[in-house]
């Protein structure tokens, strides 16, 4: 037995908690370990912080809106987010924001659902508009 096991050089597959416990032998770490994590309010995985968006309360005589941080870090509390739709509902649900925002009170997630819709929107299309401006 074992005549063919030799010439196949695969790991045997690991379960994310064992290789958790054996920590300090990190060769294998998908992710550089300068990249920060941090948890997605939605679904409460935690992330690399360039893979999620960084959501920040803004306040105006309306009240208080949530809204997409484009590139630019304002003042105050980030919350990061999947730029998925599914965990912006979650994080409605569970009103993760105002708790992740520091917001007493309601705050208007409309403004970042249009944002975040357009963003998945062009995503999903990019093809599409690199193929309308290719004639
Ligand atoms: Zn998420």
């Amino acid at each position: 037995m074992a005549s063919w096991g030799s010439a196949t050089p695969v790991s045997p597959p690991r379960a994310p908690h064992l290789a958790d416990q054996v920590d300090s032998s990190v060769a294998d770490r998908p992710s550089s370990p300068t990249s920060p994590q941090r948890t997605c309010v939605g679904c409460r995985t935690r992330a690399p912080q360039s893979h999620l968006l960084r959501v920040v309360a803004v306040r105006s005589e309306r009240g208080t809106t949530a809204e997409l941080d484009h590139n630019r870090p304002r003042q105050g509390r980030g919350a990061y987010l999947h730029p998925v739709m599914s965990c912006l509902d979650l994080a409605e649900r569970r009103r993760a924001l105002p708790r992740a925002l520091r917001v007493d009170g309601a705050i208007d997630i409309e403004p970042l659902r249009h944002q975040m819709q357009e963003l998945t929107e062009v995503g999903r299309d990019g093809e599409e508009h690199a193929m309308s401006a290719q004639k």
